[in-house]
């Protein structure tokens, strides 16, 4: 194997995005690289991030994790989508599931076919009934099957889950070393961070430093000044509660994301106990009134005491700095809504491995990375706003700012064309495909006007056909599972550790 000219790799911090790092650094490196990761006891994790999205699956192939005993460790569950709740309006659900509906043609996607078939009076059916995650939700079904199976993530313990992959890196070579990050050693001329002063007196050297310290921002903020760009003009909500309660019923297949008058609230189902909380705008609510309204709207009993979480909605202007890569809340926070964090450390770190500067850092590899995380984290911006500023609410101050705020023009111009043509398309840089977008476009209310005209080559008959051909095979693929909490027994309890 080539020598690596820079190989002193130091991680600080140790929450979700360390030991993903840490994790994906040790098994694609091993032995040619010296890791360290550095974390505080005495300074806790976020410790929330327990819903994921189906990418997560590819992290542990590279990973080469076997799926069973991640599941029996982490306290998981299994994630179709995620429902939301009052968000078009009060008593309005809809789901956002992880499959595709229907069948498409090269020249249309399924979305003409179903809305021909509703202008046309063919067929009244909900989108979602065309895709099996989004029946299997309903119907609270799952399974992990080998061929022709669901589109899957999981929610999972954010602690058990990092414990998990420390084990992994040590395995793999990773060092921990415990202890309070005092001091970030710039070099003189250049500015490159060359070391980390520990509060024992231990002062670590590294070539390149991965800044997962939280919203922090230890090093890429505070050390080398990179400046934060905030977002909050568009996504409001600065603020979360978060607790923990008993499980009371069997854990459902999917994320419930319910709005509530100045936020809104989670539910994730782990095996043994269920995550929940309330994001929401402190113009619009005070901590305390925000913890009234989640407790009042749990169900079982608590069991910690609820926790406040400030955040400012944005991201850094570079990800990317001199020899420093910002991973996780360091780099900047969308809020959960989608599940996208753990998905963008799982990238970040991916697309750093990829572009690896073994033999000295080159502006353009650095320009390159950052060019295509801020694309990225721009498209789940935009996705995340779709939800908030589309809505027929205008019961409370906040959703009448949310209804009546300015968008950014490139969200703007996706729902014109939707609202107008029926028709999407995924950017380069695109997270969600085509389906996710029309998904949440219809479920918030908006509907096309028209729809692609191959469709009209089609008889009536014809399309009744098809669509009806295709409900029936979504319901009976999704009525050959079986309930999602037996699956799980079945999978934990087969797991041979
Ligand atoms: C309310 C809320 C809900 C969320 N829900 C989801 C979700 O459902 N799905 C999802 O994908 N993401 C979610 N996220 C985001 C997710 O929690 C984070 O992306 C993830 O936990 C990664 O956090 P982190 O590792 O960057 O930071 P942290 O968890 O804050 O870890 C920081 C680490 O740095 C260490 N550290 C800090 N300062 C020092 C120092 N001076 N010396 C030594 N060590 C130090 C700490 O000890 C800790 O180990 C949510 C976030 C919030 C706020």
């Amino acid at each position: 194997m080539k020598e690596l000219k820079l190989k002193r790799v130091v991680i600080a911090g140790g929450g979700t995005a360390g030991w993903i790092s840490a994790a994906l650094l040790a098994k694609s490196f091993g032995k040619s690289i010296d890791l360290t990761l550095i974390e505080s006891d005495a300074i806790p994790t976020v410790g929330v991030g327990e819903a994921t999205i189906p990418p997560i699956i590819n992290l542990h192939k590279v990973l080469e994790l076997s799926e069973k005993e991640f599941m029996s460790r982490v306290n998981g569950t299994f994630k179709l989508g995620i429902s939301f709740e009052n968000w078009r309006d009060v008593g309005e659900n809809y789901v956002h599931s992880f499959g595709f509906a229907g069948k498409s043609n090269w020249a249309a996607g399924f979305q003409h076919f179903w809305l021909a078939g509703q202008k046309r009076g063919i067929d009244s059916t909900e989108y979602g009934n065309y895709c099996a995650e989004h029946l299997a939700c309903r119907k609270e079904k799952f399974a992990v099957m080998p061929k022709n199976g669901v589109n899957y993530a999981y929610h999972l313990d954010a602690g058990l889950y990092a414990k998990f992959l420390r084990e992994f890196s040590e395995k793999y070579g990773a060092v921990r070393k415990e202890g309070k990050i005092t001091g970030v050693n710039l070099h003189p001329d250049t500015g490159y961070i060359q070391s980390l002063s520990l509060e024992s007196g231990e002062v670590v050297e590294g070539d390149l430093f991965v800044d997962c310290s939280g919203f922090r921002g230890l090093l890429i903020g505070d050390a080398l000044k990179t400046e934060y760009e905030d977002w909050s003009h568009w996504l409001p909500c600065n603020s979360a509660i978060a607790v923990q309660t008993e499980t009371v019923r069997p854990p459902l297949p999917y994320t419930r994301s319910i709005a509530r008058e100045f936020g809104w609230q989670w539910r994730i189902p782990l095996q043994s106990r269920v995550g929940n909380g309330l994001v929401f705008c402190s113009e619009y609510g005070s901590d305390d009134e925000a913890k009234e309204l989640l407790v009042k709207n749990l169900e079982g009993k608590l069991l910690n005491e609820p926790r406040v979480i400030k955040f400012t909605t944005g991201t850094r202007k570079q990800h990317w700095t001199k020899n420093c890569v910002a991973i996780g809340l360091s780099s900047g926070f969308l809020e959960p809504l989608e599940s996208t964090s753990i998905h963008l450390i799982q990238k970040s770190i991916t697309r750093f491995i990829q572009l690896f500067p073994y033999d000295g850092i080159k502006q353009s590899e650095v320009d390159e990375f950052n060019r295509q995380t801020r694309e990225e984290v721009q498209n789940i911006r935009d996705f995340i706003i779709l939800h908030y500023h589309v809505t027929d609410r205008e019961d409370t101050p906040f959703w009448r700012y949310c209804k009546y705020m300015d968008v950014p023009e490139s969200l703007t111009h996706r729902i014109k064309l939707f609202r107008e043509t029926g028709k999407v398309f995924k950017k380069e840089m695109d997270l969600f495909a085509e389906e996710s977008w029309i998904q949440v476009m219809l479920g918030q209310g908006v509907t096309p006007e028209s729809y692609h005209p191959v469709v009209d080559s089609m008889t009536d008959d014809a399309l009744r056909e098809l669509l009806m051909e295709l409900k029936q095979s979504t319901e009976q693929k999704v009525d050959r599972l079986p309930a999602h909490h037996e699956f799980i027994d079945y999978y934990c309890k087969s797991n041979v550790m």
